[in-house]
């Protein structure tokens, strides 16, 4: 079996407690049009290309097998990585990579030291990790074993008997919340809301550690309305877990060249502080 992920991130603070390596695996059935990880989106791997390092010496265009052309390069590309291995500029890159359960239990063993010395521990991040369940959960079940700290960061987004195998390897759900409203989540990521909120409170009802996260999207969710469904909904949980009310950010405009992509909110504000302050108001009241 092999799973396929596009980065491993060492002594990150933001996913769970302590020190933790974060594993992003590739891929994710939403359509969110804000999302950051353009890399996280599609299944399959791709060539990310850096036009501002290329240094014009046309080796990857020696080294690629099919039809070249300077701006269709990307039609016939079958992602082999040939010409991300012979780029002496590192402009180009090959995003996503096949891996096994136990490679990547060796590669992130290395950091153990570091997990027990600060509480840490390791993420699965993405795309969706849950959607690649099979690979997911083989190398929840190899690092489960030797006692390192698991943490998986998700939308909600599959099927409810995933319940269960979350809660037998892992010690804390990142649970990203997009909306309550039906109508929204259909027209913005592609599928309504039900799965993720039926997840959410079976996760809610087991004994897994949980916090969720909400991404204040302008136009999306972050009205008073919005916010407003999203209190009443985690008001009447099984139990109230901690809320991180977070902005949203344009990160994916600076990537969106990489991967020859439009990215349609590269001109909307971040998210202000004092918005943030007032959902966190409105949040405290219920
Ligand atoms: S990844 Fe392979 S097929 Fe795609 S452009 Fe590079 S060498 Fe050609
Ligand atoms: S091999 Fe790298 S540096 Fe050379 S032309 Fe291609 S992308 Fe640019």
């Amino acid at each position: 079996m092999t799973g396929r992920v596009f980065d491993i991130s060492r002594g990150c603070v933001d996913d769970g407690p302590g020190l933790r390596t974060t594993v992003f695996l590739k891929g994710c059935h939403l359509t969110c049009p804000w999302c950051h990880n353009f890399e996280g989106k599609s299944f399959r791997p791709e060539i990310a290309f850096d036009e501002s390092i290329c240094i014009g010496c046309k080796t990857c265009q020696q080294a690629c097998s099919r039809t070249w052309s300077p701006d269709g390069w990307r039609i016939e590309c079958t992602a082999c990585g040939a010409c991300a291995q012979a780029c002496p500029s590192g402009a180009r890159r090959l995003v996503g990579r096949e891996i096994t359960p136990d490679e990547l239990v060796s590669e992130i063993a290395v950091d153990q030291d570091f997990f027990e010395g600060t509480g840490g521990g390791v993420t699965f991040s993405g795309g969706e990790p849950l959607s690649q369940p099979g690979f997911l959960f083989a190398c929840a079940s190899k690092i489960k074993k030797r006692g390192i700290h698991l943490a998986v960061e998700t939308s909600g987004y599959w099927p409810a008997r995933y319940v269960a195998k979350l809660e037998r390897w892992f010690d804390l759900v990142l649970f990203d919340l997009k909306h309550v409203d039906l109508e929204k989540c259909r027209s913005e990521l592609g599928t309504g809301s039900r799965d993720a909120l039926y997840n959410l409170e079976s996760i809610l009802f087991s004994k897994l550690a949980v916090e969720v996260r909400i991404t204040l999207v302008p136009g999306f969710n972050d009205s008073d309305d919005d916010l407003r469904q999203l209190a009443e909904f985690l008001r009447s949980a099984p139990r109230r877990p901690p809320v991180r009310l977070q902005p949203f950010h344009r990160l994916a405009a600076s990537k969106q060249d990489l991967f020859d992509q439009v990215y349609p909110f590269a001109g909307l504000c971040p998210t202000g502080e004092e918005r943030i302050m007032e959902a966190k108001e409105l949040f405290a009241d219920r």
